[in-house]
């Protein structure tokens, strides 16, 4: 480690000293090669102040013939600004690369960018790099405006710069580092324009620019500050509760390193288009929507914001339905699957934006993964109904714990969900099942005999007339007439102004669950 340190240092001396006495003032970083004819020759014919994304050069070989042309370290210079670097795509650019560092040192630096990490820099590079400093007194020296630098985020790994129209200027040079102090290159220059945008950055990864302004001549020079750009990572949400209060949804994300504060959108239920619904500042990552209406299914994005006013991508839409603690509301139940029947439950769900609450059999629940994993999606609830429909009251507390740990366990494999209730087979429990499933106990108020009569119209007719608010229906989505019936059942109750709810969203508004309790309705 010394050793190479020892080596680098030489290495930039002896770099430096060449350089330093061999380049008068203007030349002041990244002599080009070959390529600075092509850009001149560009200039004249009046290309150059565009918004391409070429590279070009500062240095004017009219101006300094002593730039050496074939100088490698220009080359080097140059071919790494043309292309994204391969440091940024490997993740390694934060740890300093020998290679790169001893190019570093090699280029000259901008004025007012000198390295302040190298030792050997400070005190000999002041003199011979502004050889011309006296020029400064000399009365028809150009005057420069003070250049301001932007840098804000866009989507994609974009960022952008921004900067002002500088008086006096005739040249707007961009550099840009993956360090703060050291390592600028050129990666755009133009005459007369405000903006460039930096492309295929690493989302989360800061990046450092300068703006250097020149006269006519490159007479007099301006730099601005130094200042850091980062395309912000996506931000994707994570939960959207609808229990937080009457007609409230409460939405959490993740947070985004580097963002100043967040935009929340809600997708406008008439025209489909997401529209702004919020924002918050600083590194708060939730966000209530207050006053949404019951029964009804929003959809949510959100995206971070940097203080520049940029910003990242949008996140995958989250959707959740609003509940309205004053309106009447219902908790389908469907036992005993999933099945081959479950999607046209699930359709009828869609179709009406309803919450049911399957409470599935262990063993079904690989083979019917895609459906649960489709009720999760609609915001239904998985709850556990033993793993081979086991009477518990013929098990031991070991092996009730064994059967239903297997049925949550294959849940949460497949769809990712929690499951926090136990509806035991047949209605079959001891008094102390729920404490040892570590689960309530939810059975219901208005059992349908789904699963004897068979019978589609007797599921809806039944369900017509025995709803009520707060009621847990009992259907078998194993059987076909049940789920046939789906959909005649939904329309009624909405129709009917119910509120299609989970067990846990009818809880929530109705006293709570409790671990050791047993439940068969909700009432208000
Ligand atoms: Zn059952």
């Amino acid at each position: 480690m010394k050793n190479q340190i020892a080596k680098r240092i030489t290495c930039v001396v002896a770099a430096s000293f060449l350089f330093h006495s061999a380049l008068p003032q203007t030349a002041v970083y990244a002599a080009a090669g070959q390529q600075v004819q092509k850009v001149e020759d560009e200039e004249q014919k009046g290309t150059a102040g565009d918004t391409s994304n070429k590279q070009e050069s500062v240095s004017d070989k009219t101006e300094n013939p002593a730039v050496p042309d074939q100088t490698p370290v220009a080359k080097d210079t140059n071919a790494s600004a043309n292309q994204p670097e391969p440091e940024e795509t490997d993740g390694t650019a934060n740890q300093p690369e020998p290679e790169e560092t001893d190019g570093t040192a090699n280029q000259p630096k901008p004025e007012g960018l000198q390295d302040t990490e190298e030792p050997e820099e400070p005190g000999e590079s002041d003199e011979p790099q502004n050889p011309d400093k006296p020029d400064k007194e000399k009365p028809e020296k150009p005057k420069l405006g003070k250049p301001l630098l932007k840098a804000a985020s866009k989507p994609n790994g974009t960022i952008k710069l921004s900067w002002n129209k500088v008086s006096g200027a005739s040249e707007y040079v961009l550099l840009c580092s993956t360090k703060k102090d050291s390592g600028f290159h050129r990666i755009y220059s133009c005459k007369k324009g405000t903006s460039y945008k930096d492309q295929n950055r690493v989302p989360g990864k800061v990046y450092y620019y300068q703006l250097a302004v020149f006269s006519k001549g490159r007479a007099s020079r301006a730099d601005s500050k130094t200042v850091s750009g980062r395309p912000l990572e996506k931000a994707e949400l994570t939960e959207i509760s609808n229990l937080s209060g009457s007609g409230d949804l409460a939405l959490t994300w993740n947070p985004v390193a580097g963002a100043s504060g967040y935009q929340i959108l809600r997708k406008n239920t008439s025209t489909g288009k997401y529209e702004e619904a919020g924002s918050v500042k600083g590194t708060k990552t939730t966000y209530t929507d207050h006053g949404r209406s019951g029964g009804t299914i929003y959809s949510y994005k959100v995206y971070a914001k940097d203080a520049d006013g940029g910003r990242g991508n949008y996140s995958r839409a989250m959707s959740q339905m609003a509940i309205d603690s004053s309106k009447k509301m219902i908790a389908l139940t469907y036992d005993d699957g999933p099945s081959a029947h479950t999607p046209l439950v699930l359709d009828a769900l869609a179709k009406y934006g309803g919450h049911a609450t399957f409470f599935v059999v262990g063993s079904s629940v690989d083979r019917y993964a895609d459906s649960l994993r489709r009720a999760v999606a609609l915001g239904c609830e998985i709850g556990n109904h033993t793993y081979s429909h086991s009477n518990l009251k013929n098990l031991s507390a070991a092996q009730v714990q064994s059967v239903l740990q297997a049925t949550s366990q294959a849940v949460k494999k497949q769809t990712g969900a929690q499951v926090r209730l136990l509806r035991p087979p047949y209605g079959s429990y001891h008094t102390s099942t729920s404490s040892t499933a570590g689960m309530p106990v939810i059975l219901w108020s208005v059992d349908t005999l789904d699963w004897k009569t068979r019978s589609t119209s007797a599921t809806i007719q039944c369900v017509q007339r025995n709803a009520y608010d707060g009621a847990i229906i009992l259907m078998h989505d194993l059987h076909q007439p049940t789920a046939m019936a789906a959909d005649a059942v939904m329309k009624n109750l909405t129709e009917a102004g119910y509120q299609l709810v989970t067990v846990s969203e009818l809880a929530a508004y109705r006293g709570g669950l409790r671990i050791g309790a047993v439940y068969s309705q909700f009432r208000r």
